[in-house]
């Protein structure tokens, strides 16, 4: 049975609480086969990474996004808003998942955050 999502468990759903170390090993091992940081700085892999990302959903954000330590000391990248520069996602740089970003993007709407564009403004055009 398909069940829309609607919220933001995406990543509960992918990602089920028995990450396993074992399953992380393997994520490690296919990655560091993929990039291999031992020849290539994090700058380096992240260099690499940027170019396979064609998702339209990274235009989204400014790119490229700032390199950071994650919570759980794995190396990530932080992916600013480009409408809201104040919200920004966060995406190990081991997770191919876009689904975080998605999520973001699903539920970003600055238009009805942000003050409503005032139709008719004191600013009457053609007054200079
Ligand atoms: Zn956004």
């Amino acid at each position: 049975m398909l069940t829309m999502v609607t919220n933001c468990s995406v990543d509960e759903l992918t990602q089920p609480a028995e990450t396993t170390a074992e399953c992380i090993t393997a994520k490690l091992a296919k990655f560091n086969k993929k990039y291999k940081p031992d020849q290539h700085s994090d700058k380096g892999i992240h260099g690499l990474q940027v170019k396979t990302w064609h998702s339209e959903v990274y235009t989204h954000f400014v790119m490229p996004p700032a390199i950071m330590t994650m919570d759980s000391g794995d190396i990530g990248y932080q992916f600013v808003c480009k409408l809201d520069p104040s919200k920004y996602v966060t995406h190990s740089c081991m997770d191919k998942s876009t689904s975080n970003l998605i999520c973001h993007v699903n539920t970003c709407s600055p238009s009805t955050s942000s003050a409503s564009t005032p139709s008719v403004s004191n600013y009457s055009v053609g007054q200079f």
